[in-house]
């Protein structure tokens, strides 16, 4: 396996954890963050700190370069055709949230529909049911099979002439699997509707391409991608955040102000009210200069490898039940094993120093189609080594003696 020696290059994974040396497995729920990243806050706080755009002083220049440099990372990151198209947020669930609110529920209507998948995370699921809600719009969700994934052909039959939205997510989080939103999206747009792709599981994995995507709408979250946690993106194509109203509004956002009325600042900055994220967005910008110094391609072979390698090794537990298709993850591996309760099961491994997620992972109506209350979820990135994953099955073989 091609292997990526990162270990140097985050403190905090050069620590002992009950006595033994931590192996941090729960890379889906956050990413731990390189010295490259640490530094880049460290040297805004330091050196740059002011608010942007109004200032002409040196240190507001200074970060306002700092901070639409990094939107200008991002637009490339994304390949987005104007960094106009990037807006910065708190995470995934800001970005959906936006779009939800501004977008959805200025073009729903009754009679109109909401194609989500039954896997989505909860921050692609809520901000519908209250979109629907609001509108009388009618949510529907394309039906799963077996192992938890949906055939495109059912996402096909969901898609009708009266869908507005369709949302879903790029990777799950709870099956690592890819969901075709390639082809989605074409289905979508044939029927007049948009896509909202949630890019959580995504980004931080594999190269995305937003114009061969062809999605009108991609989020996704900086700490889960080496970046600082409290920023987001939300992509969106011209055309559209063009004609959406802001959410929020106040300072930053504004063109021209009277007591009765005001009017909107131009793309991106309309949907930025107030002071924004600098410092996040500049922690972001050096996470992307940091990933693609190692190449998504590199990344995403060994995120890969490592996770199949981790599969192998697990079928080897008995007891151990994944959940899932066998093939194709992209970083993560969904499990119980026995009997054990999965908050048990991590609370074990936390004494052998080894991190990783246990619950229902914002997931419930894919749980419930499960018949799991919870499970545990090991996620890797790419600091992870074989050599984790051994010291991970050691820690699961030793549970399994523990409970039997
Ligand atoms: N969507 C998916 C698929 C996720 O995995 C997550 C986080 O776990 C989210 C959305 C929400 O991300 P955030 O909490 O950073 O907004």
């Amino acid at each position: 396996m091609e292997s990526i020696n990162m270990q140097k290059q985050f403190p905090i994974l050069n620590q002992k954890i009950h006595g033994y040396p931590l192996v941090y497995l729960d890379n889906a729920a956050s990413t731990q963050k390189p010295l490259q990243v640490i530094e880049s806050l460290q040297q805004y706080y330091e050196q740059d700190n002011a608010n942007v755009h109004r200032g002409v002083h040196t240190l507001s220049s200074r970060a306002t370069d700092a901070y639409e440099g990094a939107r200008k990372k991002v637009a490339n990151f994304l390949n987005a055709e104007t960094e106009k198209e990037v807006i910065f947020t708190r995470g995934t669930t800001s970005s959906i949230n936006l779009v939800a609110s501004s977008y959805a529920r200025a073009v729903c209507n009754e009679g109109d529909e909401i194609v989500i998948s039954a896997m989505e995370h909860h921050s692609n699921l809520l901000p519908w049911q209250q979109v629907a809600k609001a509108t009388k719009a009618k949510l529907k969700h394309i039906p799963l099979q077996n192992d938890g994934t949906f055939s495109i052909g059912d996402a096909e039959k969901a898609i009708t002439s009266h869908t507005k939205i369709v949302a879903v997510s790029h990777v799950s989080n709870v099956l690592g699997i890819a969901n075709p939103v390639k082809q989605m999206a074409a289905i979508a747009h044939k029927h007049g509707a948009v896509i909202m792709v949630d890019g959580a599981q995504s980004v931080p994995h594999i190269k995305v391409d937003v114009q061969d995507l062809g999605c009108d709408f991609y989020a996704f979250s900086g700490h889960k991608m080496c970046g600082p946690t409290g920023i987001g993106v939300l992509y969106g194509k011209k055309q559209l955040l063009e004609k959406m109203e802001p959410i929020e509004f106040g300072g930053e956002m504004i063109d021209h102000v009277d007591l009765h009325d005001a009017s909107w600042k131009e793309l991106p900055w309309k949907f930025e009210g107030g002071t924004p994220i600098i410092a996040g967005a500049i922690g972001l910008g050096t996470a992307i200069d940091f990933l693609e110094g190692i190449g998504l391609d590199t990344i995403e072979k060994h995120d890969k490898q490592l996770t199949s390698y981790a599969v192998e090794r697990m079928k080897q537990i008995e007891d151990v039940t994944m959940y899932g298709p066998d093939d194709g993850r992209f970083g993560l591996v969904t499990f119980n094993l026995g009997k054990v309760h999965p908050h048990d099961l991590a609370t074990v491994l936390d004494t052998y120093g080894i991190a990783i997620r246990a619950g229902h992972h914002c997931c419930q109506p894919l749980m419930r189609h499960f018949e799991a209350s919870a499970t545990a979820r090991a996620s890797f990135y790419l600091y992870n080594t074989e050599e984790d994953i051994e010291r991970f099955i050691l820690a699961l073989e030793k549970t399994k003696e523990f409970f039997k």
